[in-house]
């Protein structure tokens, strides 16, 4: 599964900056995920409850934020954004785009267990 491959990366970078931090432990991951990604919402949620067991930590929780779909415009040079099924230029309507985000997936930050939590931002 595509997914839990992702996932046990992304807990091996998150232990990393853990340990970094001399945390306890990890309360929360933030992740941001491009609608192009090609990975499934409700799939990594799922392969992150069975990831996280193995992880050392089975109480990190998972939170997914999407990010818009940015294209820049190369007939009137502006960005938009654009839609997933139609990668047009927002102003002008060209084809003639480049993406420059939507199809990323990255670790965002995360919340460590510490005494105070504290927020690291990790991208
Ligand atoms: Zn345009």
């Amino acid at each position: 599964m595509h997914e839990l491959a992702i996932c046990q990366s992304l807990l091996d970078q998150a232990r990393q900056i853990a340990d970094h931090h001399h945390a306890s432990g990890i309360e929360r991951i933030i992740v941001q995920i491009g609608p192009l990604s090609g990975v499934e919402e409700p799939l990594l949620a799922q392969a992150f409850l069975i990831a996280r067991s193995a992880s050392g930590f089975p109480d990190a929780e998972l939170e997914i934020e999407t990010s818009p779909i940015r294209v820049h415009c190369h007939q009137c040079r502006t960005t938009s954004e654009a839609r997933t099924n139609a990668l047009l230029c927002g102003t002008c309507q060209s084809w003639q785009v480049d993406l420059i985000s939507g199809d990323e997936m990255i670790l965002k930050s995360m919340v460590l267990s510490e005494q105070p939590a504290q927020l690291i931002e990790a991208g």
